[in-house]
């Protein structure tokens, strides 16, 4: 617990705002960030200090006990650096939070791609069977936010992001969730082996009586968790295991139809037997599990069914910022699929997508990356069209379009070339098949 303490946060995000205002009722606080925003006047109203600067390094002196960083931010930069030559520790806001939490039982759920996914899916399983669970973390939920609601006995749902893990210090999950293993956020760091073994830390304080849930057909996953004290549970979609897929059904002790589950794609089967693994330690009827597969859509901007227009199905997928997120849509369907690419230019490559494009009829592309997209369609033969931006690609790929079709915003780009984020880019094109 922290009290009459010097507390620094770095970042005026989601989080550092929200743990500013928790610490604020008995510790001094400065926040500090780049850009101003819409809170600055309410945290400045709770008589928190709140200076915008480049220079955030020079605010902080051996005065204070803690730095609380926005998990975005990298782990070099340098108020870290100077934190760590000052002996002060850093620290996310999760592991604040952590610290005030009654007795309760954690579910922890990370991964490189099908957090979001996995940890809804969890929640609303948990929630329809009558538990009381709190839903966190990452999926854009703060912890300190919801502490004064928690009580002794209560389960609490946590997606929890590798930025995350690497500043935890004792948080220990009960039920720990590690969906798969795959090259990203290597800015933050440095190395593919860096990121695995950074996730692995959420197992880092689990003893034999807590539990790991991990996914046996990832190989990488499967090797690096093999010496962990916890007891493993596996699921998968290839071979054997606690929960795995056989001739169309999920099977474990009991079964399910596929295709009585309205999620589609194999990852989400994935997602699906990570959750009900969980809800089987808190030993929740099939009933609920039913439940929920057969109504839950999925969360938004995450291959979200938009609707048929005449025929065709659009899908919105606008969460897929990067390539391997698009070839798992593209792997989802059989029919063919007119595919909407585009955003943000890394400069990265789109040739990992060519062996899942056999049945793309069309690339329709705009955004920043709209040229280079043009020319690796038509390096591959693949007929190509250039728009301004998603919304005129839903017109002109429904003009396109025969019946039958699938419509997939999958665009393997950021979006802030031209959004604040990917849910307001999901948001236009859904905007833009409701006016078609
Ligand atoms: P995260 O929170 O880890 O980013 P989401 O559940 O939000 O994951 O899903 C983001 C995208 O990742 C989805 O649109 C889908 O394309 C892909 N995805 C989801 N689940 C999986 C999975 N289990 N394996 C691989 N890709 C997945």
């Amino acid at each position: 617990m922290f009290e009459n303490r010097k507390i620094f946060i770095l970042g005026m995000g989601k989080s550092g705002v929200s743990v500013a205002k928790f610490l604020s009722k008995n510790n001094d606080i400065l926040i500090t960030d780049m850009k101003d925003n819409k809170d600055v006047s309410m945290l400045k109203n709770r008589g928190i200090n709140v200076i915008i600067t480049d220079k955030q390094e020079d605010l902080l002196d051996d005065t204070f006990d803690v730095v609380v960083k926005n998990p975005g931010v990298k782990l070099d930069h340098p108020v870290v650096l100077k934190a760590s030559n000052l002996n002060i520790p850093v620290i996310t806001e999760l592991e604040v939070a952590y610290r005030y939490l009654p007795k309760v039982k954690i579910v922890g759920i990370t991964g490189s791609n099908g957090k979001t996914t996995t940890t809804t899916l969890t929640y609303e399983i948990l929630k329809r069977a009558g538990l009381s669970v709190h839903l966190a973390g990452n999926i854009g939920i703060p912890l300190c936010d919801q502490i004064d609601d928690i009580k002794d006995g209560d389960i609490l749902v946590i997606e929890i992001s590798s930025h995350q893990l690497a500043n935890l210090d004792k948080f220990k999950v009960d039920i720990a969730v590690l969906t798969n293993f795959s090259e990203v956020h290597l800015d933050h760091f440095g190395t593919y082996e860096n990121y695995k073994n950074n996730k692995l830390r959420i197992f880092k304080y689990q003893n034999e009586d807590d539990i790991a849930i991990i996914n046996k057909s990832d190989r990488e996953v499967y090797e690096k968790t093999l010496n962990l004290k916890s007891k493993k549970l596996y699921f998968s979609s290839k071979e054997s295991a606690d929960i795995c897929i056989k001739d169309n059904y999920i099977v474990y002790s009991d079964k399910i139809k596929l295709s009585d589950i309205k999620l589609k794609g194999m990852h989400n089967y994935e997602n699906i037997m990570a959750s009900i693994l969980v809800s089987m330690q808190f030993n929740v009827k099939k009933e609920y599990i039913m439940d929920v597969l057969t109504t839950f859509g999925g969360v938004s901007h995450r291959m979200e069914f938009v609707k048929n227009v005449e025929g065709r199905d659009f899908y919105n997928d606008s969460k897929a910022t990067n390539v391997v997120s698009t070839i798992t849509a593209l792997k989802s369907f059989d029919s063919p699929v007119i595919l909407i690419l585009g955003g943000l230019d890394r400069g990265h490559s789109f040739d990992d997508l060519v062996p899942y494009l056999n049945h793309v009829k069309l690339i329709v592309c705009y955004g920043q990356t709209k040229n280079r997209i043009k020319q690796f369609a038509e390096n591959n033969n693949i007929e190509v069209t250039v728009v301004d931006d998603v919304k005129q690609a839903a017109r002109v790929s429904y003009e396109k379009s025969n019946k039958g079709d699938t419509i997939l915003l999958s665009p393997a780009c950021a979006s802030w070339d031209q959004w604040n984020n990917f849910e307001e880019r999901g948001d236009a094109f859904k905007s833009a098949i409701k006016n078609l």
